[in-house]
């Protein structure tokens, strides 16, 4: 989609800190971060949100989401993660392309997730 920001991060038109890559998805450091290591993950073809997007585009997705948890464990060691998913304006959804947030979460530290 022309006017969209994700995709333009997916063809390499906006740049990003990636964290992992393949044929279908692409993630990225957020970069207004919730915490350290704050992680967006989205599928390279455009779908606005959760009920736009193919089924088994999802699955692909979810599966993205799972690993790239395990990368962050990995490699921040964190204690924990939320996985939040925003789907329109009045839930806090500023980029109408479906994203998956990965929130790495340290003991003892609070967040507010007020949107
Ligand atoms: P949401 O509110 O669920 O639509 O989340 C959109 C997220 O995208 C926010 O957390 C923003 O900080 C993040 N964001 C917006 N533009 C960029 C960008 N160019 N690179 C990385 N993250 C971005
Ligand atoms: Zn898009």
């Amino acid at each position: 989609m022309t006017d969209c920001i994700f995709c333009k991060i997916a063809s390499g038109e906006i740049p990003a800190k990636k964290v992992y890559e393949d044929e279908n998805l692409l993630a990225y450091y957020d970069i207004a971060p919730k915490s350290k290591g704050h992680t967006l993950v989205i599928p390279k073809k455009h779908a606005a949100n959760l009920l736009e997007i193919a089924p088994d585009d999802l699955s692909i997705l979810i599966a993205g989401v799972k690993k790239v948890a395990g990368i962050l464990k990995d490699e921040l060691h964190c204690d924990g993660f939320n996985i939040l998913q925003n789907n329109g304006e009045a839930a806090g959804q500023s980029v109408h392309h479906i994203h998956f947030h990965i929130i790495p979460r340290y003991a003892g530290e609070k967040l507010d997730f007020s949107l």
